[in-house]
């Protein structure tokens, strides 16, 4: 049997899918090394077959759904990032860079939460340059919520006021809004309890989100306050959803047109 590192090389560059093919990759390396659960491949599935619909790049909507992400986290005050085993596996460094520049902790926190896996993620992040990492210590429970993803830290997603959350559970993300805070997803799917529970959505793949987040947070450090709350305030999570959805709905006719569908890359 070949071992996984050759069939790792067996994918060339040329490949047509070869971003795609390499992605999954890494959540096949994190299952291996104990950072992502074997649900997370399920979820990456699930995820990758909506990247498919919007053309697996950022689309409009969802760079505006970005760029007020940027502001909202400007403007918090206790701002915190959750990260979970696909977010860890996927793109580590970016989302350390991405913390480190912007002054925003990283929290682990798990649905399928156990020690060794906190541990191991946390460790993972520091070997990509995090200084510190919460989540081993959970000392606060989100309320009404029966899973381990309750379990957060007081210095953290307990006491947060704005949480970036890749992938997140719809139930969750609910409780967190109920609990005053402003929750910003990130999910492929446009549809998801997830998405519409949020404050802002962003329809995308995280592995092109947070390199976003951070060209954006460049360009937008200076703006004044005014400005940031504008480009907040005149956000409209819904409608924002309804837009992505008229997108894909349009693309697929477009694709459907006789032709056009061999035409697609
Ligand atoms: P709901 O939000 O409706 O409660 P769920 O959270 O239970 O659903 P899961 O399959 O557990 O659903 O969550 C995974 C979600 O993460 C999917 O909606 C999928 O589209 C999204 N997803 C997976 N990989 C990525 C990725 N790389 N970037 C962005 N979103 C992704
Ligand atoms: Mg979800």
């Amino acid at each position: 049997m070949l071992s996984r590192e050759h069939l790792v090389c067996k994918i060339p560059v040329t490949h047509p899918r070869y971003a795609s093919l390499m992605t999954r990759e890494r959540i096949v390396e994190g299952v291996e090394k104990g950072i992502t659960s074997l649900n997370g491949m399920i979820a990456q599935g699930r995820g990758e077959a909506f990247d498919y619909l919007i053309g697996e790049r950022t689309i409009d909507d969802a760079m505006y759904a970005t760029r007020a992400a940027v502001a909202l986290l400007i403007l918090a005050e206790r701002p915190v990032i959750s990260v979970n085993g696909n977010t860890a596996a996927l793109m580590p460094e970016d989302m350390v860079k991405f913390s480190r520049k912007a002054g925003i902790p990283l929290e682990v926190n798990l649905f399928y939460r156990t020690e060794k896996r906190v541990r191991k993620i946390i460790g993972h992040l520091e070997e990509h340059g995090a200084v510190e990492v919460l989540g081993a210590e959970h000392n606060c429970m989100i309320p009404c919520l029966d899973h381990e993803r309750a379990k957060t830290s007081s210095k953290g997603i307990f006491s947060a006021d704005v949480v970036l959350v890749p992938l997140e559970d719809g139930d969750r993300c609910e409780t967190l809004v109920k609990m005053g805070k402003k929750v910003i997803c990130v999910d492929l799917n446009p549809i998801s309890r997830t998405s519409r529970m949020a404050t802002i959505s962003i329809v995308d793949n995280v592995v092109r989100v947070i390199p976003n987040m951070s060209n954006l947070y460049d360009e937008m450090c200076g703006l004044s306050r005014p400005e940031l709350e504008k480009l907040v305030e005149s956000f409209d999570n819904q409608d924002n959803l309804k837009k992505t959805l008229l997108y894909i709905g349009k693309r697929m006719n477009e694709l459907n047109i006789e032709g056009n569908f061999m035409d697609y890359s």
